[in-house]
């Protein structure tokens, strides 16, 4: 089988496993994991930023962020297809008691005139605004990416208007990659960073938050409160440092066979659009001949697994468990069909 649901799919090479099974390790809640500390150091130097934290989950680092970012009665802005909104079971009304602010963005991102519009007035009976997340790429957007001059504009905002500033960088990696950007220029402009290591960059477990000293210190009382601390976590920190020192630049070839396999299907009668590919994400449009339903059938009896995501989209990602030769294979399999 060829698994395009998701680039959770990965699992640790031979050369990962290595790395995890000669990781020095100790008891992380009482700071002693020597692999902890060094990932958590590792991710923080290359962002420029303070410090770091490692999560179980980007679930966690996300909602760890918007818990120290906030109070109870706040109001968060993001996108309305947010992962923070639409995929952590309500984190944010769970765990911050926070309400939020739903824009309308494009393909997942939003923009500096949204958010001064987003803004509540201060006023007693608004809930007070106190943060902007972002996503980069979108998730639900189809892996689409902010020009970085948005971004900028965006961080002047908030810092006018004194708001938190978080960006879920779940695959923050696939944007610096598709648009030749460095981690410094995001450590520079956002007050806390969430990066995955289990999507593209291919470990099995694992995120980390960057921020200040402070807020990273503040992140540690809050994931031992949403029992997120580990103890001989340093056999997964491991993996999250061989990923960051491997594979960040393959990120470019992932990339190329997303366009190679968007370009086959939007040659088929039964798609009707295929949204713009900047990354590692495909969302088709299907109409006629083919439902989301049937073509996720259809693919799936070729041995290749691809998601429905909606009654007329289907998604697929591409990952370093994805060869040149299973792209050759899909390809096929699409102009089969
Ligand atoms: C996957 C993902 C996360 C975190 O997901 P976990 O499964 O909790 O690690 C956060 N944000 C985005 C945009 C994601 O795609």
């Amino acid at each position: 089988m060829i698994d395009l649901r998701s680039d959770t799919v990965t699992k640790p090479s031979p050369a990962m496993l290595d790395a995890m099974m000669r990781a020095k390790v100790g008891d992380d809640v009482f700071g002693e994991d020597p692999t902890v500390n060094e990932l958590e150091a590792m991710a923080a130097e290359m962002f420029g930023m303070e410090a770091g934290i490692f999560c179980p989950s980007g679930t966690m680092t996300n909602q760890i962020a918007i818990k120290v970012h906030t109070q109870p009665g706040d109001e968060v802005i993001c996108d309305k297809l947010a992962h923070i909104y639409q995929y952590e079971g309500g984190g944010i009304a769970f765990n911050s008691g926070c309400s939020v602010k739903l824009l309308d963005g494009d393909r997942g991102r939003i923009n500096a005139d949204q958010v001064l519009e987003g803004i509540n007035a201060n006023q007693d009976f608004k809930a007070a605004t106190s943060l902007v997340a972002l996503e980069n790429t979108t998730n639900r957007g189809g892996g689409s990416c902010y020009d970085f001059s948005a971004l900028i504009a965006m961080s002047e905002v908030c810092a006018e208007n004194n708001l938190g500033f978080h960006l879920d960088g779940a695959r923050l990696f696939n944007a610096l990659v598709a648009k030749k950007e460095t981690p410094k220029q995001y450590g520079e402009l956002f007050d806390s960073i969430s990066i995955c290591l289990s999507k593209g960059l291919g470990a099995p477990v694992g995120s980390v938050l960057l921020g200040t000293n402070k807020f990273i210190k503040k992140a540690r009382r809050v994931r031992k409160a949403f029992g997120g601390g580990m103890r001989q976590a340093g056999f997964l920190a491991a993996a999250g440092i061989y990923a960051l020192q491997n594979n960040i630049e393959r990120l470019a070839d992932d990339h190329l066979h997303t366009k190679q396999i968007a370009d086959a299907l939007s040659k088929k009668d039964f798609v009707s659009e295929v949204l713009p590919v900047e990354t590692n994400i495909i969302v088709a449009d299907l109409k006629g001949r083919l439902n989301p339903d049937s073509f996720v059938e259809a693919m799936r009896i070729n041995d290749v697994l691809v998601m429905n995501i909606s009654a007329h989209q289907i998604r697929m990602v591409v990952h370093l468990d994805v060869s040149k030769e299973m792209v050759n294979k899909i390809v096929a399999t699409i102009k089969s069909l």
